[in-house]
Formats: C-alpha cells, structure tokens, sequence
C-alpha cells in the first residue's frame, strides 16, 4: 500500500508544482484572496468537485465521500500571502508588488489540491468523508479560520477530526513532525499609553517623564514573567515599538509602548494581564506619571489532540521511515488553526522543505526557497491520513 501511496503522490507531483507556482507568482495579502480562492475553485471543477466557495470570505470547502460509510474528517490548507517584496529571483516570483507567499501557505494549498488529485486516483477507497479546507486569512486577526467556523465550515458532513500541515524552510526536506499537546500559543497585543508632564530637557524638575518612566516599565515589564510565571509554564513578554519624543531638548508629555504576549492559554492567559497592570501602574507612579494600558486579543493556542497526533504519525509511519518523524518542539508563535482545535480535535503537523544546497531561510524571510520535491511526502501524507483515520468504525 505504501509503494501505491507514492506512486499516486509523485504522478499528481507536476501538477502540485504547477499549481504552487502559479499561486506563489500570484499572492494575495489576507482577506484580498480573491484570484487565489477562483483559482483554487476552479481546479477543483475540473477534478469533478462541486466545491462550495465564500464561505467566511475568500474559504472554499470541497467533499469527497468514501465507497463505504465512516468517520468525517477535514483537512485544512490555508492561502494568504504576507506583505513583503519578494527577493527570491525565482522565475515564478510574485508579480504582485510588495506581496509574497513567504509563509508557505503557496505549498499548502498546492499539496491540498494535490490530495484533491490523489483522492479521485484513489477512487473512494476509504470509509467515511473527507472535507478539503482552504481557508483565507490566517495572518492577520480576527484570521479565516474563526469566519468560516462562523460561516458553517465545519457541519454538513459534521467534522469529527481535522488537521493541517506547516511547512518549515529550516527542516529538512520531507521530514514530517507531530507535537502531541501543546504547540504554539495564544497571541495578545498590548499598548501601554504613558502620561506625564511635559517641558524644557535643561529643568528636568519641573516635568514628571514620560520617556524615563516607559524606560523603567519596559525594564519591569522583563520581570513579570521572571518573578511570577512558574518557570515550568512557557510565556512571553516582548515590547515591540516605543514611540515619544520629537526633539532633542524637550520632554514629551506622552510616550505609547505598545508589544505582544504569549502564553499557553488560560489561566496565565487572564492572570499575566494582571500582573503587568499592576507592574505597569507601580513603576509609572513611581516617575509621577499615569498610564493607560490595553489588551487586545489575538489568536487562542493551539493545543493539539494526542489521540488525534497519534493517528496522523500512524498516517505517516505508512509513508515514511519512523527516523524522519520527528517530535516538534513547542513554539511561541501563533496560529488561527487553534479555533478549529476549540471545535474538533485534530491536529497540525510540520513538513521539512529546506533545500539541501545553498543558504536557508526562515519563514517569512523575502529570501525564503523551498525544496518543491517535498510536496511528493506531503501528498502522500494527506492521502495515508485519510486511510488511517477512514476506516469503518
Ligand atoms: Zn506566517
Ligand atoms: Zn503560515
């Protein structure tokens, strides 16, 4: 069964090429997915699909039944680009200027449609529904994710576990990886407005400053994970941008901090906000000034389903040696896959697309090169989870 899951994954592999290039010419920043979403609609079309479009914006959803009766699961591909002016000099780079598929999430609807492919070649030979997911969106709050869960994506068929993949530029090409638990956190946005008095920088004594008061807050700021976070329980504080000031000779009246937050979810999610209140309004008064801090809310964390990890490695010791999966590492950034993990169980893997030569780099860079050949094991993936969590219950 292997060798037939690879044979369907490497004959569908020119179109995955083909259509990951199109789409990363072609990038669109989030909720702007408009020739990305037709193009994706009409690829389907010509498989045969009756793909459902607009749902929560740009999302296209597809179905694809089994020949006998089972479990319904989703698997979900995301397709925003980033607004970054792309620097790869690839003869498919971005004709949009200003706009990249930098994230990978070109490669992600690639393989996806590509599983679309390997589905009809495998002609129903699985229990249950498969819901192909392309969601717009996911780089930018209130993200795709939460529009089309509003919008009904996940009933009719009701899904009963979902999962995705990332790819990653800094792993090795074709490498999977699986975390069970917790993997990436929720995201929160703070500003800090910090009021003083402004006046002359030669009589500092009679103003109360902004600047020296938000120099102390951001050095505060660095012990409210320290002193009260156990050190166990991952978290993040970062200030991110200071603004105040114009000239040389004057102190301002008003200086705006404003960063992120990261935790693993409540309760530190709620009780973090307290304490850097508290430390924030502490250190102010200390300098005589006043401040106004809000929270703002991003991204819940992704927490995945160990159940459901357990049958996407299942999924992948068909295609793969066990020496090429790997346990993922928890990471602070964020992801809009965590509202479908609030409805579902499932889980989001990571598929390894360095290439083996020249220089690497990250995500999001405008440098960013990925190993196409990858696609081959993302493919086979998909098309080994659905054999793996299809079957007749
Ligand atoms: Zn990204
Ligand atoms: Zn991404």
């Amino acid at each position: 069964m292997k060798e037939r899951l690879w044979e369907i994954a490497k004959a569908v592999h020119p179109e995955v090429v083909a259509d990951r290039r199109w789409l990363h010419q072609h990038p669109e920043l989030s909720y702007q997915e408009k020739e990305t979403s037709a193009y994706i609609a009409q690829q389907l079309r010509k498989l045969g699909f009756e793909p459902q479009v607009g749902i929560g914006g740009y999302g296209v959803k597809a179905v694809l039944s089994g020949k006998r009766p089972g479990p319904t699961i989703a698997l979900r591909a995301d397709m925003d680009a980033l607004p970054i002016q792309e620097e790869t000099g690839l003869p498919f780079a971005s004709v949009n200027p200003g706009v990249m598929h930098a994230c990978g999430h070109d490669c992600h609807v690639a393989m996806l449609l590509g599983a679309a492919r390997g589905l009809k070649l495998m002609d129903g030979d699985w229990a249950g529904n498969v819901v192909l997911i392309f969601q717009p969106a996911e780089e930018q709050g209130p993200g795709g994710a939460s529009l089309m869960i509003k919008d009904d994506v996940l009933q009719n068929p009701d899904v009963e576990a979902i999962f995705a993949l990332h790819v990653n530029a800094m792993v090795p090409a074709g490498r999977l990886g699986f975390a069970p638990g917790p993997m990436k956190a929720a995201s929160d946005k703070f500003e800090i407005v910090i009021r003083g008095r402004g006046g002359h920088g030669a009589h500092p004594h009679l103003t109360k400053d902004p600047i020296l008061a938000a120099s102390s807050v951001i050095q505060a700021l660095q012990q409210v994970v320290s002193r009260n976070v156990m050190p166990a329980e991952p978290a993040v504080v970062s200030v991110g941008a200071i603004h105040g000031g114009e000239a040389p000779n004057v102190i301002p009246s008003e200086v705006v901090l404003s960063g992120t937050v990261r935790t693993m979810g409540e309760p530190l999610r709620t009780k973090i906000r307290e304490w850097m209140k508290r430390v924030i309004d502490g250190t102010v008064a200390a300098h005589g000034c006043q401040a106004d801090v809000e929270f703002v809310s991003g991204y819940p964390a992704v927490h995945n389903d160990p159940e459901q990890t357990e049958v996407a490695r299942r999924a992948a010791r068909r295609i793969v040696p066990e020496e090429e999966i790997d346990v993922m590492e928890l990471g602070m950034g964020a992801e809009d896959f965590a509202y479908y993990l609030e409805k579902v169980p499932g889980t989001i893997g990571r598929l390894g697309v360095a290439p083996s030569s020249g220089e690497l780099f990250p995500l999001h860079s405008s440098r960013l090169r990925v190993d196409e050949s990858a696609f081959v094991t993302g493919v086979a993936f998909w098309l080994a989870l659905v054999q793996e969590a299809c079957t007749a219950q």
